[in-house]
């Protein structure tokens, strides 16, 4: 029989089901959960409709953007402000220097840069602009790299921490060649201080994150659609495990898997009650805060034509590698924005846990 068999509904297996569709294939599409779509969710919060789950694509992590660039949709993808980032430290929330390549500085003695890291760390910092070129081009991790040209103060206190909570890899697990054009630059100037420089007049897209005009749920919606007409069957609350018996009547199966994302919780605020000052992209979980939150996203900040249209409102997205509950979320919102205020201004919360990804 010439059958395609995809496991899991999720973006990734709605859209290879739709590849292999257009390919002539008989496709089926199972999925334990009670719902398609997986991590792609929808819910109206407060009177505001928004996605939950899944919402952008994250420049250090392609995987997502690839399955999107398949899909046969065009959505419209929205590419976030270049608003600033913060920093929680446990000294207080402080403002990440302007010109930055995940938390690289390009200014070791900013006044930003010292305020996180010290003034003894910033002028080792400086020492970049006069050491040999080539040092610490052979690194073989971008902490290597950014320690032999920096120091240790810029990298524990300031790198470190922003990679982590930008890219959810420690600064070890990651290689220079991660930061596209980095290691060349560095070469090219003799400085890896002038190499962020450049990367950053370049405005080759380090930050930015891109959303999807409706939400990733809206192409799981035009998937389905598509699928139906084509008709695919969709079997929901059908375990991988229960291929076992099928699979002898498949040409081939196809696996998605779903990738633990910890928890997710989504705040609609009252925005006059939310302090201007600390407006931006939104906080990172700096060195040593102890927080079970990686960072907070200021959505209607970074996405004003998405999420910012009702100005009486500030949507805010506080994600965690662990465990979170929306108590904890509210709570982290009010001290990282230094407001105690935060806890009454919320007028709705939606928690998305890895267990509503498989409902
Ligand atoms: C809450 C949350 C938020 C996220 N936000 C983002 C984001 O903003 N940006 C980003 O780039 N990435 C994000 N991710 C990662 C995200 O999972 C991927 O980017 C993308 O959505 C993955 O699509 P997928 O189809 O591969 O996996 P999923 O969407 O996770 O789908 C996998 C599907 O496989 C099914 N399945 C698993 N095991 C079996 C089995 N044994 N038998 C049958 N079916 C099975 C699951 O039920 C699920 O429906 C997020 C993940 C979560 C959980």
């Amino acid at each position: 029989m010439n059958e395609v068999i995809v496991v899991g509904s999720g973006l990734a297996g709605l859209v290879a089901a739709r590849q292999n569709v257009l390919q002539g294939r008989t496709v089926r599409v199972l999925d334990t959960a009670s719902r398609a779509g997986a991590s792609a969710l929808s819910a109206q919060i407060a009177g505001v409709t928004l996605d939950v789950g899944t919402l952008y694509l994250d420049p250090f992590d392609t995987a997502l953007a690839d399955v999107v660039d398949r899909s046969g949709q065009s959505p419209g993808l929205v590419p976030s402000e270049p608003k600033r980032w913060w920093l929680a430290t446990p000294t207080g929330t402080l403002p990440l220097p302007e010109m930055h390549v995940v938390g690289v500085p390009a200014a070791p003695l900013a006044a930003e840069t010292i305020a996180i890291v010290g003034r003894r760390a910033a002028w080792r910092g400086m020492l970049d602009a006069v050491m040999p070129g080539p040092r610490g081009s052979k690194a073989s991790t971008l902490g290597e790299l950014v320690r032999a040209r920096l120091g240790v103060g810029i990298t524990d206190s300031l790198v470190a921490p922003v990679v982590r909570a930008l890219t959810g890899s420690a600064l070890d697990e990651l290689s220079p060649t991660d930061i596209d054009g980095l290691r060349h630059l560095m070469l090219q100037q003799n400085s890896l201080t002038r190499a962020v420089t450049q990367l950053r007049l370049d405005d080759a897209g380090h930050h930015r994150l891109t959303a999807i005009a409706g939400g990733p749920s809206t192409l799981v919606t035009a998937l389905l659609a598509e699928l139906d007409t084509y008709g695919v069957p969709i079997e929901l609350g059908v375990d991988r495990e229960s291929l076992d018996m099928v699979r002898d009547d498949a040409d081939s199966v196809i696996e998605t898997h779903d990738r633990p994302r910890g928890a997710i919780a989504t705040l609609v605020l009252d925005g006059s009650q939310v302090p201007a000052g600390r407006r931006g992209a939104g906080v990172l979980a700096g060195h040593s805060t102890g927080a079970p939150v990686r960072r907070v996203l200021d959505l209607s900040s970074l996405w004003p034509s998405l999420y910012g249209q009702d100005p009486s409102l500030t949507l805010l997205r506080v994600e965690s590698d662990s465990e979170l509950t929306v108590d904890e979320a509210i709570e982290i919102v009010a001290r990282w924005w230094d407001s105690a205020g935060v806890n009454a201004a919320v007028k709705g919360a939606y928690l998305m846990r890895d267990d509503d990804v498989n409902p």
